[in-house]
């Protein structure tokens, strides 16, 4: 197995070019510094293909981490696109410009020969170009136009293409492309990835964009004096989907080109000039309504025409712009209604769940409400709830770390559970017919919480955190792709788990939707999908849950097998509630472990349904109010009899509210077939 190195694959045109990469097959790993990008845009890309993108936090102008990462992955490829690319900063900071675009181009070509990695595909731009107006004949720009940038960005740019060649020179088995990008505009039309400029934006399309969302008051136009149609200067738009594709074009001519190295400049844009006003036209047609704007004087260095000749690109590489303005625009305005502020969303962050390993999979997210009261941290690994705090207490038992979770005598604390939550007895599931074998975990034969390798024990991929600041809220979206025959299951499922923190003012709280679909690919008709979170509450900030007063909505429960603890199929009423259906807690007694059910089980997709409170919970030590609300029909209510995690956790340290379906019974279970929607809603409020 080869990979391609991106560097840079953080930043606007890599993220993009990642996702083309992915989709046609690569297997990709990045390095980035973040010094202009965030970690969120590799969890989207991610999410986008779901995949996982190995990823390092490295600067390029450390050798030795760089070393590390060829030493790890066997890269067959290098896509440079790591530099610093503002034009008006370059002039500022020259310095800084050429050490980080020029060393840390060294830096790379160094680490891949001492690795005998010799194909590189190189981020080069129209800015070395200069001025090309200035000679004759040479508008469109064809590669053969004399250099001259005019700027030390552009002077980092023809520097870093001048070492490739001299490295090509003398070692003729190099195969290097050097791509000219003209104008990159547009984003990914899912909405996921797009440029998020930090600062006042340089360039035209962004700062519309952030004038059309509010940000900025006016567009100014400098100069409508110029010899175009409309009197303003023209350029080279290329949607940046279109130039990601260019470089798979790049890639796949330098892998075919066999017998020996290469070292070839090609531009990349449509060939076809757009004037500041055209462009300015169709974003406004995007976003359906007239932007402000004003004329002001013409800027120092801009010229009428800087538009590519692409011919060279269009014939060798067998590639050519497809995608117009329009598409652009339109995917440029999708994206910046979804991200309104970029990346950036304040109450969010994550640190490294696993300090051990060299990558970033193993991730604790932690959301802040608005009001600052109330903090919850999940992990990727099985999507679960490592911390949840009040006020600064913590409500629920867990692990510091991820090898924490990795425990043998770990409870399934705060974990996703699937893809059937509780027991099957004898691991017998029938679905629509169909008797699978689902993995057996316990002692009596039985398969529990989804078997040894259950949702628990997966890594999700995302989130994709959002914020709402009008409803006080932040969701993070968590993806797990489930495959055909994992623990006997049939079909790949796709789940989404989607956490939201809310403010309640006085408290907050945290929201799990549930939703799987099986998907098409895996040829399957039906499946089966019972999901629950499976955390262990403590609200009297001791190590016991002793004295916490609870109330259930329901006496009636699922009446167990008492040899392996599955649904007889009967519904019996709880002695250990009183007439109230509540019950305090004490040391050893009551004893809880039941499937209380609220409702019938009627339907796949509970997520319409009336948000119930199920079951109430105080303690006179804290006075933390607690409250489960579900659109679910059951509900297990356990009071951790059972926990025993050596030296940290003992019994009823904790207690379970896992809203949920009926423990699996063929008389109540309800498929998922094809083209259906499984989904549930639940809410753990703190107060
Ligand atoms: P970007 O800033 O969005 O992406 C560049 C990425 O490189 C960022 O994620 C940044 O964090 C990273 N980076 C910078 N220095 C680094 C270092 N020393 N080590 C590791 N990572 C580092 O920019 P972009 O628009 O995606 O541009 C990508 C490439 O294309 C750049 O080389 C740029 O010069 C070139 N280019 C861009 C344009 C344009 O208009 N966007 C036009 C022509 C050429």
């Amino acid at each position: 197995m080869s990979y391609i190195l991106v560097t840079g694959g953080a930043g606007y045109i890599g993220s993009h070019t990642v996702v083309e990469l992915v989709n046609n097959g690569y297997n990709v790993v990045v390095v980035d510094n973040l010094v202009n990008s965030s970690y969120d845009v590799i969890v989207r890309i991610e999410v986008l293909t779901r995949k996982q993108i190995p990823f390092f936090k490295i600067d390029l102008n450390d050798h030795d981490a760089l070393d590390q990462v060829f030493k790890l992955y066997p890269i067959q490829a290098v896509l440079h696109f790591a530099a610093l690319k503002a034009v008006g900063e370059s002039t500022k900071f020259p310095l800084n410009y050429y050490s980080n675009n020029v060393g840390g181009a060294i830096s790379l070509l160094k680490v891949m020969e001492e690795n005998n990695v010799k194909n590189i595909v190189f981020s080069s731009s129209a800015t070395v170009y200069g001025d090309a107006t200035r000679f004759e004949n040479m508008i469109p720009i064809p590669e053969h136009c004399p250099t001259g940038p005019t700027n030390p960005y552009g002077e980092t740019k023809i520097t870093i293409e001048n070492i490739i060649r001299d490295v090509y020179a003398n070692d003729k088995s190099w195969k290097c492309a050097i791509l000219r990008y003209f104008n990159p505009i547009g984003a990914h039309p899912s909405g996921l990835i797009g440029e998020d400029p930090l600062g006042i934006p340089n360039n035209l399309l962004p700062f519309l964009a952030q004038v059309a969302i509010g940000r900025r008051e006016k567009l100014s136009v400098f100069g409508s004096d110029y010899n175009s149609k409309d009197g303003t200067p023209i350029r080279d738009y290329i949607h940046v989907i279109d130039l990601a594709k260019g470089h798979i074009a790049a890639l796949n001519y330098l892998f075919n080109h066999k017998d020996n190295g290469l070292c070839r400049e090609w531009n990349l844009g449509t060939g076809n000039g757009s004037t500041v006003f055209e462009v300015f036209n169709a974003f406004c047609e995007a976003v359906g309504k007239k932007l402000p704007f004003e004329v002001v004087g013409r800027r120092d260095g801009d010229v009428l025409n800087l538009t590519a000749n692409p011919k060279r690109a269009n014939t060798e590489l067998k590639w050519k712009a497809q995608l117009s303005i329009n598409d652009a625009c339109k995917d440029l305005w999708n994206w910046t209604t979804k991200n309104p502020f970029g990346f950036q969303i304040n109450n969010y962050s994550w640190t490294k769940f696993d300090s051990e390993s060299l990558t970033n999979y193993d991730r604790l997210n932690t959301v802040r409400t608005f009001n600052g009261k109330f903090e919850v941290s999940i992990s990727n690994h099985g999507a679960t709830i490592v911390a949840a705090k009040l006020n600064g207490i913590k409500l629920n038992l867990g692990f510091d770390n991820l090898k924490g979770y990795l425990r043998e005598d770990n409870p399934f604390f705060g974990a996703t559970i699937g893809r059937v939550a509780n027991r099957i007895s004898k691991g017998d599931l029938l679905i629509n017919g169909t008797h699978y074998q689902v993995g057996l975990n316990e002692l009596h034969r039985t398969s529990l919480h989804g078997g040894t390798y259950g949702y628990n024990k997966r890594t999700f991929l995302g989130p994709i955190v959002k914020t709402n600041e009008k409803e006080k809220e932040t969701t993070m979206e968590f993806v797990l792709i489930d495959l055909d025959g994992t623990e006997g299951y049939p079909g790949d499922v796709e789940t989404k788990v989607i956490y939201t923190v809310r403010d309640t003012g006085v408290g907050g709280e945290l929201g799990i939707e549930y939703e799987a679909k099986l998907l098409e690919e895996s040829g399957r008709d039906s499946t089966a999908v019972s999901l629950t979170n499976h955390s262990y509450w403590n609200i009297g900030n001791q190590p016991s849950i002793e004295g916490t007063h609870i109330k259930l909505v329901s006496n009636k429960h699922l009446e167990s097998n008492p040899l392996d603890s599955t649904p007889t199929g009967k519904i019996v009423t709880s002695t250990d509630l009183d007439s109230q259906n509540s019950a305090k807690l004490g040391p050893d007694g009551p004893v809880f472990d039941y499937c209380f059910v609220t409702k019938q089980q009627d339907k796949l997709d509970t997520r319409n349904d009336e948000l119930r409170v199920v079951a109430t919970a105080t303690h006179p030590k804290t006075r933390i109010a607690f409250t489960t609300l579900t659109t679910e029909p059951a509900f297990q209510f356990y009071t951790g009899d059972g926990v025993d995690v050596a030296g940290v956790f003992t019994k009823r340290s904790g207690f379970c509210l896992e809203a949920s379906r009926y423990i699996y019974n063929p008389k109540w279970f309800i498929p998922l077939n094809k083209g259906e929607v499984y989904g549930s809603y639940t809410i753990y409020r703190f107060e």
